[in-house]
């Protein structure tokens, strides 16, 4: 997959402020930041979204998830709140083809999402 963006991130090929490492997945500071807080959540499989996971990757999905709350807790947002957003495809407005969650906070959030 050496034409995604995430996944050359994943091989060390384009830098970016990493702020979390482990076996399975990665964690770094959004480029184009949409909060005080934007750190993006990524796997280092490629998957290109939710809608290409299956049950093999359930345990991927919980480590995914599991990574974004101690993120939010490394950045002090846990006890005035955050939001995790994964976009799906082009009517959620993903743009990278490569799975990641993002964790917004620092910041008042309006629901329903735009
Ligand atoms: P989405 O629109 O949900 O697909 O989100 C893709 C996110 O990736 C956007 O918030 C971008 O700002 C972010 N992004 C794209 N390229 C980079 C990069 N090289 N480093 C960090 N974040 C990036
Ligand atoms: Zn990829």
């Amino acid at each position: 997959m050496a034409e995604c963006i995430f996944c050359q991130i994943v091989e060390g090929a384009i830098p970016t402020k990493k702020i979390y490492e482990d076996e399975q997945v990665i964690a770094f500071d959004d480029i184009n930041p949409q909060a005080r807080v934007h750190i993006l959540v990524i796997p280092k499989l490629h998957v290109v979204s939710l809608d290409d996971t299956e049950d093999t990757h359930a345990a991927l999905l919980g480590k995914l998830m599991v990574v974004c709350a101690k993120m939010a807790r490394e950045r002090g947002l846990a006890e005035s709140g955050y939001r995790v957003v994964t976009n799906i495809g082009r009517e959620a407005g993903q743009t990278v083809l490569h799975l990641h969650l993002h964790v917004l906070g620092g910041r008042s959030f309006t629901w329903p999402p735009g």
